[in-house]
């Protein structure tokens, strides 16, 4: 398992990690297999989505404080039930194809850590399997 270290900017903050994904594929050397890219975290995600017109992501975090506002009258006392809430709604973990030695991505797509309560210090594990 290879870990990354992503050290988020902000409350919420959406960083692109598909290059430091790729180089760890390509590190490893297996040219047809699949990547797990998992968090283990309760306040951040994995998601993947366009990452060539970055409005793409400040439109997914602006319809995501317009459903889950920050203060909302929720139960759990730390003060971050939006962020552990975000989290489960994008997901902990995406699973990406290897072909050739590449990440199988459509043209527009990027992988993104979804930081939701930074900003933090988060390690992404990534599990390659060929
Ligand atoms: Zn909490």
């Amino acid at each position: 398992m290879n870990i990354l270290q992503i050290r988020t900017s902000s409350r919420v903050d959406f960083v692109d990690i598909t290059s430091r994904v790729q180089a760890a594929v390509t590190e490893s050397q297996i040219k047809d297999g699949i990547v797990v890219v998992y968090v283990p975290h309760t306040t951040c995600g994995i998601t993947i989505n366009e990452h060539a017109d970055p409005d793409v992501v400040r439109d997914i975090q602006y319809q995501l404080a317009n459903l889950v506002p920050y203060q909302k009258g929720y139960h759990h006392m730390e003060g971050n039930a939006d962020s552990h809430i975000k989290t489960s709604m994008v997901g902990s973990s995406e699973t990406v194809i290897i072909e050739d030695g590449r990440l199988v991505l459509g043209t527009w797509q990027g992988i993104f850590l979804c930081e939701f309560d930074g900003p933090r210090s988060r390690k992404v594990y990534l599990k390659i399997v060929a």
